[in-house]
Order: C-alpha cells, then structure tokens, then sequence
C-alpha cells in the first residue's frame, strides 16, 4: 500500500511500487490500498481490508475488477483501544469491525467484508438514531422484495478528461438499469468541482495532526544513525529520515493550511465546501440524512447515484514515473465527494466494450453511492444487479440472501 494510505497507485513506499505486470507493460493497481485488491484478483485472499479516506478501497477495486466497499462513516462498531492503526485522516475513515465475526456477510468473494446485520440492527449501529423512520420503511420494501430503484446520474461527473472507455461503460451501466426497471433521473451535485481540492486541504491538515506523534522517540523507527545532512533537532532529523516524499509533501501542506496565517482561507474554506457537497447529496436522495433533525422523504429524490470510479482505466506505471503530485490527486475526483460526505459507496466491475477483448488495462469501475446510513442498499444493489458483468465479480448469492429475508 503506499505509505500512510497516501496516494492512489500503490507506488508511495519505502518497499517500492505494488504492480500489475512487468517492465514497461507494468500498470498501476490503483491505491493506497493496491496490494489488498491484488491479492484479492490473484485469488491469493476471499477478502482485503483497507481504509478508504478519499478512495483507496473503490480505486484499487476498480483497477482490479474486484468490488470494493466503503460503509457510511463511524456506522459501525468500533475497535476496542488496542486497535494499532493510525488514521491519517480520521474525518474520513475509520477502522471498524463487526460485533459478531461470524455473521459478517461476505459479498462473494472478492474484497469486500461489510457486517450487514450490524448495518440493519439498530441497536447496534451507535450512531444512528433509532427512531430513524428510514430505517423501517427500507427493511420493509426489501422484505416485500420492493425495491425501489430510482437512480441519479450527476451531471458534474461527465467531465471532458473522462477516457471514451469510461464514459461508455457508464452509459452501458445505465442502459443496462434502465433495462432491468431502474428509472434513471440526471441530477446535479453543484459543489462537486470543489470536491476535490477541499478534499486535498483537509486530509493533509488531518494527517499533519494525525502524524506528529511520529517524532521518533515515542512512535516511529529509530534509526541507529540517523542522517547527519540534515541539520536541526532529533526530532527533524527522526521525521526527515523516517517519512517519504509524500508524507512530508503532505505534513508541511497540512502544517501550512492549519498555521494563523493559512487557516482562514485554506482550512476554513474547505471545510464550508465539505459542508455544501454534503448538502448537495441531501438535496438529491430520496432519503433524508439521519442526522438531520427535521429532514424528511424527498419522494422525488433518487435513491441511489451511479457513477464511475475513477476518470480512466488504469495508467501505466511509465507513464505515473513522469506525472506530478497534482496530476495523480486528479485521479481521486469520483471518489473523493461521497468521501466528504460519509456515504457508503461500492465499486463494482463495470461492463466490458465488445471490441475490447477484457484485459487489465480496459478495467473499469462504477460506483453505487447511497445516502447516509443505506449500506444495506447499495450492497443489494450490487449484488443482485450489478455482478453479472464481469466473469471474476461472481457473487455467491446464498450468504446474503439468508440476510435478506
Ligand atoms: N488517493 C487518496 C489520497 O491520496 C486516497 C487515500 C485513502 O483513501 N487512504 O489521499
């Protein structure tokens, strides 16, 4: 993975880039979580774990053919004190298990592990209310097998970078949805263009945060003979020594966008834009944020939103050698909104061109993003419409349907 779940190639580490290939033919497995998607495509592993702050599950997903997912923020238990994780960005990810190992569904094999029954208990989901009228009017259609299928294309999302494969495997997607009785509805997520750059001001200032205590003397390697050519404290000479390039790229981002000076304009900014791409996926989804006190069943919204997960298939690892900082964060675009927001959001297999024989390099993903706390939906989604396009996203049904009913 790359270091501290920063990147979206698998290529920001110490133990050098994680592949899909060799030499020059080599791709980009997508990231930070890569190595988990590969091993799960190559059949090494059922599942991979990642966090996924602004994509680092759908990505690698998608590049890999394999479905990956990413549950509404907090939603579930959280691991007791000893978890040794450190969270770059702890706003947009968490690491979480489920209360009963044994009655996590596995959605087919590949690279997913979600705790369903958690998701529909309402006991156990701490953070949402209980009395979340949402919640029974949900379980009910889908115990009646009701499901309800109304589905938003974002209109931003179409952008002129969009790579031609990518744009006609969203179509097919949606043609395909519209065949099985989805009513397709375009929509518009206005602050979605901001998205990303709030995204890039935010995480850095949390990891700034998140990693100081990486001084070398509480946590963090302590080398032997740390190097003499960099002057300054033990300290300095710990963290220069110990952090790659990203990391300390994203370290003196994030110190700058949260110093006196910065702050008003970088950190304060962004965080008003997260609050208005929050809002603009509660203006469209049919149901209301759980949180939102007096929010109620918008019936005109739409119930999910489909949209690819990344602008294009994978990049060669050549050609990521030569591309900057920024020209990599691009690829985070799709991901990054629902990320902003917390919302659950899984990349599935997308369909396959029929003049492009399938290879690694043609992989594409879609994502299905709900609203707060609808996991459950995006995942039946998923596995009743949406696996049977590509050969290796084969669902073993049975575990789940036994949830279902
Ligand atoms: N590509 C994103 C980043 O570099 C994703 C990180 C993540 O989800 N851990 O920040």
């Amino acid at each position: 993975m790359d270091e501290f779940g920063m990147g979206s190639h698998s290529i920001n580490s110490a133990y050098g880039p994680v592949t899909n290939g060799r030499g020059f033919k080599a791709l980009s497995v997508g990231g930070s979580s890569g190595g988990s998607a590969l091993a799960v495509a190559a059949k090494l592993a059922h599942i991979g774990i990642g966090t996924d702050t602004g994509g680092s599950i759908r990505l690698p997903a998608a590049y890999m053919s394999v479905l990956g997912f990413k549950p509404s923020y907090d939603i579930l238990r959280k691991p007791d004190e000893n978890d040794p994780t450190c969270l770059t960005s702890s706003s947009f990810a968490r690491v979480q298990e489920a209360k009963n190992r044994r009655r996590v569904a596995v959605l087919g094999s590949k690279y997913v592990v979600v705790a369903t029954d958690e998701i529909q208990d309402s006991d156990a989901s701490q953070n949402l209310p209980s009395d979340w009228p949402w919640r029974k009017l949900r379980s009910q259609l889908v115990a009646q097998r009701k499901f309800t299928r109304r589905v938003g294309v974002p209109l931003e999302y179409n952008i002129a970078e969009m790579h031609p494969l990518v744009r006609w495997a969203w179509t097919a997607t949606l043609s395909y949805l519209e065949t099985i009785g989805c009513e397709i509805v375009p929509i518009s997520l206005p602050s979605t263009r901001h998205a990303l750059s709030s995204y890039y001001v935010l995480a850095p200032a949390e990891a700034s945060s998140n990693l100081a205590k990486y001084d070398g003397v509480r946590y963090g390697a302590v080398r032997e003979s740390p190097s003499d050519d960099v002057g300054g404290t033990l300290y300095s000479k710990h963290r220069s020594d110990n952090f790659g390039p990203e990391v300390k790229r994203r370290i003196l981002l994030g110190t700058y966008s949260l110093s006196a000076g910065a702050m008003d304009n970088y950190f304060i900014q962004a965080q008003k834009i997260r609050r208005m791409v929050q809002q603009d996926f509660d203006d469209v989804f049919r149901m209301p944020n759980p949180f939102k006190q007096d929010a109620e069943v918008n019936m005109n919204g739409v119930d999910f939103i489909i949209a690819p997960t990344a602008p294009s298939p994978p990049p060669r690892l050549r050609y990521l050698q030569r591309s900057t900082p920024v020209e990599n964060y691009m690829n985070d675009v799709f991901t990054v909104p629902a990320s902003l927001a917390g919302l659950p959001s899984m990349s599935v297999p997308a369909p396959r061109h029929p003049d492009h024989a399938w290879r690694p390099e043609v992989a594409v993903g879609m994502q299905i993003i709900g609203q707060y706390g609808d996991d459950y939906s995006v995942m039946y989604l998923a596995q009743n419409y949406m696996t049977n396009f590509h050969p290796t996203a084969g669902m073993k049904r049975v575990q789940t349907h036994k949830i279902l009913t």
